[in-house]
């Protein structure tokens, strides 16, 4: 997904190998550089403007290293700016404390929450957790199906509506998930939402009656990193309709530029916790900030 913004970095940086000192010409002109070649990736120009006066800031002001030569010292600034816009620490997930924990998930269709529903479930039964999954998408018919398809897979029950039972109501079958969990001793529910193709009220208004019913200990926001620029909007809409307490990036195996999705982490201050690459359910990891930024370095 980087793959051209970690061409660019780093070929912006190899130029500078060599340089014995580095003038602030050099480093004014490699910020230069470096910020075509964020935005170019739809890295979102607010973060950008912070991350390239950070760059230069502490480049200029860089202590003259004795185990650092000048172009490795900017790597190295370079390096921990970015982790710092994806967040820094790993932010690991926060479970209750009487269980079960709840976690819900909330994004556009086709976003890839009920694949992610599936992924997270196997990974925290891998950990020795019983999850349950909870098929609270009612409006697309196929939905609920498609979430005991992958529940199957991940070898993990799902709740559901009683098929014949018409449409039902999400909040309600929230509800009784929980019920459904204490009674069956599951440690952890996993609340898949309906999303629709695009930001609207009455899906945030379905989504955030949810939250009310269940009192989630983390929503999820689950982001397409394909999507592009609307990544950042997208995220916004459901800061303010919903809520979220981090994010999931999916489809991180993708050839867009992604890097409006680099920016999710400083627009609506909410770590990212978890990154889907693949469709299948192995395709899954925590987020380590450094780790991507050395990803993004090469
Ligand atoms: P939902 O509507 O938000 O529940 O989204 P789905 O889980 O149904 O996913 C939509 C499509 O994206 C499906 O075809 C998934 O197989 C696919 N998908 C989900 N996550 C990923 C991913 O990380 N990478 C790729 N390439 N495809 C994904």
């Amino acid at each position: 997904m980087f793959d051209t913004l970690s061409d660019r970095l780093t070929s912006v940086l190899t130029n500078l190998r060599g340089k014995g000192r580095l003038s602030e010409a050099d480093i004014d002109a490699t910020a230069r550089e470096i910020r075509i070649a964020l935005l170019e990736a739809d890295v979102a120009l607010p973060v950008v403007r912070g991350f390239i006066k950070g760059v230069k800031e502490r480049a200029k002001g860089a202590e003259v290293s004795q185990a650092l030569n000048p172009a490795q010292q900017v790597v190295k600034i370079v390096n921990e700016e970015l982790i710092g816009i994806l967040g820094g620490e790993t932010r690991r997930l926060e479970l209750a404390k009487n269980p079960p924990s709840v976690i819900m998930l909330a994004g556009l269709q086709g976003s890839g929450k009920t694949t992610l529903a599936g992924k997270l479930a196997k990974w925290l039964s891998g950990q020795g957790h019983t999850p349950l999954l909870v098929a609270c998408d009612l409006q697309r018919p196929n939905a609920v199906n498609q979430l005991q398809v992958v529940g199957e897979r991940a070898g993990v029950p799902v709740y559901a509506p009683e098929p014949g039972n018409g449409v039902g109501d999400p909040v309600q079958v929230s509800r009784d998930s929980i019920d459904e969990a204490k009674r069956a001793q599951h440690d952890i529910v996993i609340v898949d939402t309906a999303g629709r193709l695009g930001v609207d009220e009455e899906m945030m208004k379905q989504a955030a009656d949810i939250r009310d019913a269940i009192s989630p200990d983390e929503v999820l926001f689950v982001l397409d990193a394909m999507i592009g620029q609307d990544a950042v909007t997208t995220a916004e809409a459901f800061r303010d309709g919903v809520g979220f307490s981090g994010v999931v990036l999916t489809k991180l195996d993708g050839d867009a530029r992604g890097g409006a999705a680099l920016s999710v982490r400083e627009v609506t201050g909410q770590p990212i916790m978890f990154a889907s690459s693949g469709e299948k359910l192995e395709d899954f990891d925590v987020f380590h900030p450094d780790r991507m930024a050395n990803r993004i370095l090469g």
